[in-house]
């Protein structure tokens, strides 16, 4: 087992039903400590560069557009595992194939405002973590 840091973002469709209390105590309930967090609107610029990998994909512009529709709340998250314990307890990105008592499952909208995002591998955590946050603002 390894101590791991994940990046999270409480997407604009929990920010707007007012949710990211219950999301949080999801996390925490799994075992994962938010020892970053910070509300924020994300730019078109910024919401282009995060999901750059997905440029080429036909929801990129409806995706930066949902991204960019209202406040979102970037977490770093830390635990045992915590990339592969963070997606196990966001679910599958549809909520309709999610296990029972996901984040996604019990929150998500569709496919797409699909309440939370997370980092897929220890390459990406770091990027991400490092594309929102300084050193400084990171508590563990
Ligand atoms: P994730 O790692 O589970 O978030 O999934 P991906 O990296 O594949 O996709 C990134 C985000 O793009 C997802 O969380 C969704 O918000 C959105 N997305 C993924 N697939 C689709 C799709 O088929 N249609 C639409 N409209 N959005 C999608």
């Amino acid at each position: 087992m390894a101590l791991e840091r994940t990046f999270s973002i409480i997407k604009p469709d929990a920010t707007a039903r007012n949710i990211t209390g219950h999301i949080n105590a999801m996390i925490e309930d799994s075992g994962l400590c938010i020892v970053a967090q910070k509300r924020i609107h994300m730019s078109e610029e910024q919401a282009r560069g995060f999901y750059a990998v997905h440029a080429d994909r036909p929801f990129y512009n409806d995706l930066v557009a949902f991204m960019t529709s209202g406040p979102v709340v970037v977490q770093v998250l830390e635990g045992e595992n915590a990339i592969m314990a963070y997606r196990t307890v966001m679910g599958a990105t549809d909520p309709e194939q999610a296990d029972a008592g996901t984040i996604r499952k019990v929150h998500a909208e569709n496919i797409e405002r699909n309440s939370v995002h997370g980092s897929d591998a220890s390459e990406t955590a770091v990027s991400e973590i490092k594309f929102f946050f300084s050193d400084d603002e990171i508590v563990g």
